[in-house]
């Protein structure tokens, strides 16, 4: 990863900020990580006819296979070479962990250059969707993440992203888990920011979006890109002009808690990064949703439910959607999951000031649930605990002072009710 957004390493008493890769190996080049054209001219310079190109798409993406003895319409002297030079190996399974009754499975891939990511594939009534990794590790630094342990291994290539999915996509075909389903859903939520790897990001949106032979043709509303916050990656996106829906793991609402728990706030303010947030809706007509995982007395009090409230409101009705969620905690962590009461209260007071509201299910919290959780113990569990306890006690002892309501916080939601009512007068 050469090309980045912010500077390349921010450093001090806070957690670092990481935009550059430890290992800077590509991928080998994979068919897939073209577009269509280029995939065509790619297939003239091996000195085949560009049709073979669409030929190798379909097989891919239609069948979701690269194995050369299935390409019966290929000819039979060529097919195996063929393969070989467009589809080198890239990703391989690991291993599964099976949770909830069968319905979640977590699993670990080995890349081509022996880093590991995981991907989490969850059958519900109505949809199965994965859950994809765009980055080995992930240099954001949330002290609350098994992932932000480990820092950043390097970028995924587009190949690499969509790997995941066909390799999902015929393990789910198969009866992975039950029965045969379709992956009709996307959430990239793995490990890594997205939008620091934005490049490759956007080539894996093309390829599940468009059509065959492009790509898988899946429906962009059911693709859901998240950030912690990297503002211009979500305006840029928004331009893009693919109605995905965009989801800020935003987990606070207040920047004195922000600053320490997601240290890309120190660059991006909560507000900044709400007007961004806002901008994409208006843009793409995509409500956009909040991510908040409830940590015990430190997010999750009824004062940041209503501070949250105010944010969003000041900011128009109607576009945005908070998924509250109970922490999948680290290893080693010294952090746990919001009290049942706890959750309820911050719900009922976003929902008292009008704001949609889904706790979202913790699927996959019997097994090793927490974001780069299995990646992490299976790089080196004790390092991984070590760090994240290290990690989360200085932030502890650092924001202590910011769980006390602040002291301006009635005059702040005063003042929005007032400016609210005077805009329904205006209507
Ligand atoms: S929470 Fe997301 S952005 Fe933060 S360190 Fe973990 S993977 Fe990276």
């Amino acid at each position: 990863m050469k090309k980045q957004v912010r500077p390349r390493v921010e450093s001090g008493p806070r957690p670092s900020l990481s935009f550059v890769a430890k290992r800077t190996g590509k991928a080998p080049s994979h068919l897939i990580d073209l577009d269509l054209q280029e995939r065509k001219a790619l297939l003239q310079d091996f000195g085949y006819p560009a049709f073979r190109a669409d030929q190798l798409s379909r097989h891919y993406f239609e069948h979701c296979t690269v194995d050369p003895q299935q390409m019966t319409d290929l000819p039979a002297t060529q097919r195996e070479e063929l393969s070989a030079k467009v589809f080198p190996q890239l990703v391989t399974k690991v291993r599964d962990q099976i949770a909830d009754g069968g319905k979640t499975i977590k699993t670990l891939w080995r890349l081509f250059d022996g880093v590991v990511v995981e991907s989490v594939l969850m059958k519900y009534p109505d949809r199965a969707t994965l859950c994809i990794s765009s980055q080995a590790g992930c240099g954001m630094a949330c002290p609350f993440c098994a992932t932000g342990q480990g820092g950043l291994a390097r970028n995924l290539s587009t190949a690499e992203i969509i790997e995941q999915l066909r390799m999902s996509m015929l393990g789910a075909a198969a009866g992975d888990l039950g029965a045969p389903v379709r992956i009709t859903n996307i959430v990239f939520m793995g490990m890594g920011e997205p939008m620091a790897n934005y490049k490759a990001v956007i080539g894996a949106l093309h390829r599940m979006i468009d059509p065959s032979p492009a790509g898988f043709g899946m429906s962009a509303r059911n693709i859901t890109v998240s950030t912690v916050g990297l503002v211009p990656s979500i305006d840029q996106l928004a331009a893009e002009g693919f109605p995905v829906t965009l989801a800020v793991s935003l987990h606070a609402p207040d920047d004195g808690l922000r600053d320490d728990l997601i240290p890309i706030n120190s660059r991006f303010k909560v507000g900044q990064l709400l007007d961004a947030a806002r901008r994409y809706f208006v843009q793409t007509g995509r409500r956009v949703s909040i991510e908040y995982a409830l940590i015990k007395d430190m997010n999750d009090h009824e004062w940041r439910a209503k501070l949250l409230a105010h944010e969003l409101n000041s900011r128009g009705r109607g576009w945005a959607h908070v998924n509250p969620i109970p922490l999948n905690p680290t290893p080693g962590s010294i952090w746990t999951a919001a009290t049942k009461s706890a959750a309820e209260l911050f719900v009922k007071t976003l929902r008292d000031a009008g704001i949609a509201t889904t706790v979202r299910d913790t699927r996959g919290s019997d097994i090793d649930g927490a974001c780069g959780q299995l990646a992490a113990e299976t790089l080196d569990p004790q390092r991984v605990a070590k760090r994240a306890a290290k990690a989360q006690a200085a932030v502890d002892a650092a924001i202590a002072v910011h769980r006390k309501e602040p002291a301006n916080l009635s005059k702040l939601l005063a003042d929005e009710s007032a400016t609210n009512a005077t805009l329904e007068e205006a209507k």
